[in-house]
Formats: C-alpha cells, structure tokens, sequence
C-alpha cells in the first residue's frame, strides 16, 4: 500500500510502514492541525517544534533569525510563532536570516516563503546546488524539481563561517559525507547551544541520503565534531527527535559505531545486504532505536550502501 502527498510540487510516495512513523510527512489536510511549540533554551534561543526537522530561533537586539523552516503549508504558523515570541506585531516582517543545515525538504519547505519575504538564507555550498537542482530520494520514492529563485540561499560556505548576531558568536561548521553531502552544525558558542540538523537523530535510527553524499562514518564524525565542544550543560537540537543533551548525543555516536564495525565486519566475510540484515548487527539496539522512522531491516541496508564504494 502506498500513499502520495503532493504539496508545492513534490510528490512523496512512501511505503506505509515508513509513514506510519515518519518524523514530517502528513497528508494537507492535516497542515491545519500543527501546532508549532516553542521550547526556550535561555537567551533569547527556542527550539521549534511543528512538523518536520526541528528547528531553532534566535530573538535579541539585532532582530530574529532561524535555523530551518519545515514545510511551505506551515510558513505562516512559524512566522506567527516568530512574532508571539518576539512581541513583533507587525505582521509579516521576516526574520532577518535563516540557516538551513541541509537541503532535504522538511528543513526547507518554507525557503521561498521567507526567502520572498527578504529573510537572507544561509547554507553550505552544496545545499544551494542542491535546492537548484533536480534533487531524488530514491527510498522514499521522491522527486524535487528546481527549487525557485527565492527559495536558494544567497550567502554559502564550503568549511566554515561565523556570525555574530544577538549577543552570541556562532559558527557554522560544515560536516562532510554525513546526513548528506551539504551538513552544518550551527554552534552559539555563549549560549552553549548546538544545532546539528539530521546529523543527529535523537532515539531513533537516522536516515542516512547516501544518494547525497551522506555515509555513516561522516555521521559518527559529525557527532565526533560536537562531543569534542560539548559540556555537560550543552543544549543539543537534533533534526529529530526531543531536545538531547551530551550524554544522549554519545549513546548515539556509541550506537552507530558498534552498528557500522558489525556491518564492517560482515562486509570484510563476504556478506551481501540481505545476508547482512539476516545477521542482525543491530540487535543490541533496536529496543531503544527501532522506534522512529526507520525499521531496523530498513536502516541496515541504508548503512551498508554508505559502507560500499
Ligand atoms: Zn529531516
Ligand atoms: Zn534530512
């Protein structure tokens, strides 16, 4: 059984065991039943929750900005979140800057919205060549066309980049081969926040867009960036999932390293996918990861296509 969502031109057909639980997919008549939910991490920062990647919100003296934007049908909800938060009455004044850690489609629906209404968008360089293109997630059936003018980052960065905007100094690290090919981890470096978009699935397995450039050891890398700079008191915004701390970031990084020498290991003796997926390198952990999006047969094979050359 399958089911197709259309909205703003891409078409999502995903196998119903994968919509069950999917963290950003709903059909359109259900947009109006989002509730976007702030979550204050002190500062003038948020973690917003609606549909789709979580993301983050700065409000201060130099204005707002945002990292990530869902998807298109809930720009208006997150600007009127925006503005609630912010005491900015004046309806439609956009947020000065968004930052999109990645190009897929529930961290970017809301692109041409803000960026049409004078938001200047930031991303890693890839992302912008990403939204420009025809871009394909072949296992969820997806196709996105050329993303719009508006919709496309107009300030990019290949390694790093650093801005400094209410009170904070953050910097936008680029993590290679990850999630995708065009990740940032977005660091307030006062504030002791970390956004680390879908390098960082809390509790549950992470997908992995191999077809992008993602791989598991630039996820365990990325997630090695983060644990090298984090404390104790360090709020981490996953792409999904709750709110995390260091400690829920290493079970993470822990997890996808026995996961990924397992799958090592049985690769090196000859293994295919399929034989692979019958050992079951992941047993250790579905009880406490197998609960999100991903089924753990699923996720396997994902890992083991980012393991070959
Ligand atoms: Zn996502
Ligand atoms: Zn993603």
């Amino acid at each position: 059984m399958k089911k197709i969502i259309q909205h703003y031109g891409i078409t999502l057909g995903i196998a119903a065991a994968l919509m069950a639980t999917s963290p950003g997919v709903l059909t359109s008549e259900h947009w109006d039943e989002v509730e976007i939910k702030p979550i204050p991490l002190g500062a003038g920062l948020y973690m917003l929750m609606g549909n789709g990647g979580n993301m983050g919100l700065s409000i201060g003296e130099d204005g707002t900005f945002i990292i990530d934007d869902q998807y298109a049908p809930l720009a208006d909800k997150i600007q009127a979140a925006i503005n609630s938060l912010s005491g900015n009455d004046l309806s439609g004044s956009s947020p000065r800057f968004l930052i999109n850690t990645h190009w897929h489609g529930d961290h970017t629906g809301g692109n041409e919205h803000f960026g049409g209404g004078g938001t200047v968008i930031i991303a890693h360089e890839n992302v912008r060549e990403a939204l420009k293109g025809e871009k394909t997630i072949p296992l969820f059936n997806m196709h996105k066309p050329p993303s719009p003018k508006a919709a496309l980052p107009v300030i990019t960065f290949s390694e790093e980049m650093s801005l400094h905007l209410n009170g904070d100094d953050l910097s936008l690290r680029h993590a290679p081969s990850a999630h995708t090919d065009g990740d940032a981890l977005i660091v307030f470096n006062n504030a002791n926040v970390i956004h680390m978009g879908d390098t960082f699935f809390n509790r549950m397995y992470p997908f992995i867009d191999v077809d992008s450039g993602g791989s598991i050891a630039g996820l365990i890398a990325a997630a090695d960036q983060v644990l090298a700079i984090a404390n104790d008191e360090s709020k981490i915004i996953p792409g999904h999932g709750a709110l995390a701390n260091k400690a829920d970031l290493q079970a993470y990084r822990d997890m996808l390293a026995e996961v990924e020498s397992n799958i090592a290991e049985l690769l090196k003796a000859g293994k295919s996918a399929d034989e692979i997926v019958d050992e079951w390198p992941t047993a250790d952990f579905d009880g406490a990861w197998a609960n999100g999006f991903l089924t753990a047969d699923v996720w396997v094979k994902i890992v083991v296509s980012s393991m070959q050359p």
